[in-house]
């Protein structure tokens, strides 16, 4: 059911008609976030371009009791900004300043949609530092970023996105407005509240500015690939160098299937003949740095590694990083559906992790490639599966179960980064506890008594993860597409800097007709990709090469976009 004309007439006041998007095929990019096989039809969407009328808009969809979604770039993981049936999905992207650069409190203060690339490069000319640095930074917004807690490469010695929030402003369901922090680096005035919104995907407030904290940028940097036969020894290196208490800025982990596809489709020049890579950055005062990283190839080789290459220039190091900035997109090319996890253990426990992972795809004959931030125990094992065979997805759906019971039994969690939004929140009582499920209802019942922020979610109840099934968008498979609509697969090269729609030409087909593929594009398109909002042209837009619009700025540097279904 569509949301209310009343409602829709209320939105457009607020924030302009222009601003609400309504059309069926407007919707469909907002209809699914990065996590594969959900999707689900929102009965609106609006663009905000202040916190003003974020306000206004929390006060009427209270009024009303309708659901709010808060969404960024739409890359998460878990189904956080996922829209909950009938809900006005709050698009934060179009709130895009850097409001402030304290040079003398090393505070940035941002709008929410200000990607986090973006706030690296404003903190970079400044002569200063932002290490949190998800894969997904060129598109992810700092809003996404602080309400999913994000970590990234960096995030062993320079820790995650919590550790660079300094204060925010929030509104509440209530419409009300809420600052909480400052820039003060002692501030023990009452509950900490900032650390109660980093984390919370939406689900207490929308955040309508960031007050970040920088750090000087490390003099010099040091980067290193060493490769292994066994993934055993890789993980026992890993848990070596932290036990020399060596603290280096990115330990990440790549297994041999990873591998190949990252050389597949980036063309780095990764060594092939392993099992195992570790990709190792050390940075801080030269001195340190080379004493670092002597030390951390010494291990590697005691682990008997194969090799150790170091990077000659920033330009290696660069190439290196990429190979791991890729993985997720490189693995997302060679199955219909991926779906990428997150359970962390303690880094001790690594290898006997990494061991039961492997273990779990013989046993449910499932392909697994498994990467991620080794040096803080965050694995990603990613699923290369199909979500059209439901065998499968059932096999999926058990791999996962034992993959986690085996987390929490190594003394880990169920999601290091990704956060829990719709994917895992089956998986969360068992793992929080009934005492923090309590509290935790409790909290979101005080902030939001009408349970209109992102309901259903985190803490909701009702089914989970890949099972979960959602209308499948307006357009149904097997319909041959009518009126404007065509399919069309999208490339992206390699470093994700540009995209090109590839239906054999630059012209696309004859809307209606759709390449013969139309099937087989479905499912793929709304599974591979993560930049939803991107994911689709609106109607009006000429045919052939297209630029985009500023509304749209980041489809250029989307980092995996790799089909998408087009409206012309
Ligand atoms: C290729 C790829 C690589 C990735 N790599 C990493 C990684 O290394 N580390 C990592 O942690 N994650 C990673 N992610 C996951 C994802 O990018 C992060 O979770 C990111 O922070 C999401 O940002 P977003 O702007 O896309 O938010 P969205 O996906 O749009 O939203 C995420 C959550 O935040 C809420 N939200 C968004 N904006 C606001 C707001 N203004 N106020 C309140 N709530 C809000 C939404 O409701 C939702 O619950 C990756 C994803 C992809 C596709």
């Amino acid at each position: 059911m569509p949301v209310a004309e009343t409602i829709l007439a209320d939105l457009a006041r607020i924030v302009g008609a222009q601003q609400v998007l309504s059309a069926p095929e407007d919707l469909i990019p907002y209809s699914f976030d990065g996590t594969a096989a959900l999707r689900q039809t929102p009965g609106c969407v609006v663009l905000a371009k202040t916190a003003g009328q974020i306000t206004e808009i929390l006060k009427l969809a209270n009024e009303t009791r309708t659901a709010v979604v808060a969404r960024g770039s739409g890359t998460g993981l878990s189904g956080g900004s996922l829209p909950s049936p009938d809900c006005i999905v709050l698009c934060t992207v179009m709130m895009d300043r850097i409001l402030e650069l304290d040079r003398a409190n090393l505070t940035l203060l941002v709008e929410p949609g200000v990607t986090t690339l973006q706030v690296a490069e404003a903190a970079s000319a400044a002569g200063l530092f932002y290490p949190p640095d998800p894969g997904s930074m060129k598109i992810s917004t700092i809003g996404g970023n602080v309400a999913e807690n994000s970590g990234g490469l960096r995030g062993l010695k320079y820790g995650v996105t919590r550790n660079y929030v300094m204060g925010m402003e929030v509104v509440l369901p209530t419409g009300e407005f809420l600052w909480t922090g400052n820039k003060c680096v002692k501030d023990v005035a009452g509950y900490s509240l900032k650390d109660l919104f980093v984390g919370s995907e939406g689900t207490l407030g929308i955040i309508t500015k960031v007050l970040l904290r920088l750090i000087p940028k490390p003099q010099a940097k040091k980067t290193m690939l060493a490769t292994f036969a066994q993934m055993d020894r890789a993980a026992e290196a890993v848990s070596a160098i932290i036990a020399a208490q060596i603290i280096p800025c990115t330990l990440e982990f790549l297994d041999r299937m990873t591998i190949h596809c990252v050389e597949d489709y980036a063309r780095i020049g990764l060594p092939l003949d392993c099992e195992a890579l570790l990709l190792m950055e050390t940075d801080g005062h030269p001195v340190v740095v080379a004493e670092e990283a002597a030390r951390m190839e010494r291990i590697c080789r005691d682990q008997g590694c194969l090799e150790v290459r170091v990077a000659k220039d920033e330009a290696e190091a660069a190439k290196l990083a990429n190979a791991r900035r890729t993985a997720f997109s490189a693995l997302a090319r060679v199955a219909p559906t991926t779906i990428l996890e997150d359970a962390t253990v303690p880094r001790s426990e690594l290898a006997k992790m990494i061991r039961s992972v492997e273990t779990v795809a013989r046993k449910y004959k499932l392909r697994i490639g498994t990467f991620g931030h080794m040096g803080d125990g965050n694995l990603h094992p990613t699923f290369l599966t199909d979500e059209r065979n439901q065998d499968e997805m059932h096999r999926v759906e058990e791999a996962f179960k034992e993959i986690f019971d085996e987390a929490i039994r190594l003394g880990g969690t169920i999601t290091g980064e990704h956060g829990i939004g719709l994917a895992k929140k089956a998986f969360l009582p068992k793992f929080a506890g009934d005492a923090q499920m309590r509290v935790m209802r409790e909290l979101r019942r005080a902030l939001d008594p009408r349970g209109i922020l992102n309901p259903g979610k985190m803490l909701g109840k009702g089914s989970s993860s890949t099972t979960h099934r959602c209308d499948r968008t307006r357009i149904k498979r097997n319909t041959p597409l009518s009126g404007n609509m065509y399919w069309a697969p999208i490339t992206t090269n390699s470093s994700g800097s540009a995209f090109s729609i590839s239906s054999g030409s630059n012209t696309p087909p004859v809307p209606g007709t759709g390449p013969a593929s139309v099937r087989d594009t479905e499912s793929s398109t709304l599974a591979a990709v993560p930049v939803t909002r991107l994911a689709i042209f609106p109607p009006g837009w000429p045919r052939g090469v297209r630029s985009l619009p500023s509304t749209r700025r980041n489809a250029s540097s989307a980092t995996s976009i790799s089909k998408c279904v087009c409206a012309v």
